[in-house]
């Protein structure tokens, strides 16, 4: 988000910078380039000044936003997928579940 919103700025910034050029070389008129050339300077700063808003902002709202249980949704450690009940089942789940794989198979012998 951070990075479309630096982009597009730097588009406008651009556009400024054309427009700036395009109003005295006469390719458009002096008073819509003027016009123009406010507006898109003006959305530019404010996209560029919000990508660095953005980007500063993101950390924190790692930190503040905390994880949840993917069962219950009790909220459970950083990093932890599970609180520890649904952990503890899951843990006991799949070592069945690999118990009933790994069993030896009868195998005849021609
Ligand atoms: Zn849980």
């Amino acid at each position: 988000m951070s990075r479309n919103f630096l982009f597009l700025g730097a588009l406008l910034l651009l556009a400024t910078v054309i427009l700036w050029i395009a109003g005295p070389a006469e390719w458009v008129s002096e008073h819509a380039a003027d016009t123009m050339s406010a507006i898109s300077l003006k959305a530019g700063l404010v996209l560029i000044a919000a990508s660095f808003a953005l980007r500063l902002m993101s950390p924190v709202a790692k930190q503040i936003s905390k994880s949840h249980c993917k069962e219950c949704g009790r909220p459970v450690a950083r990093g932890h997928i599970y609180c520890l009940d649904h952990l503890q089942e899951t843990v006991h789940a799949t070592r069945d579940r690999t118990h009933d794989v790994s069993k030896p198979t009868m195998r005849r012998r021609a």
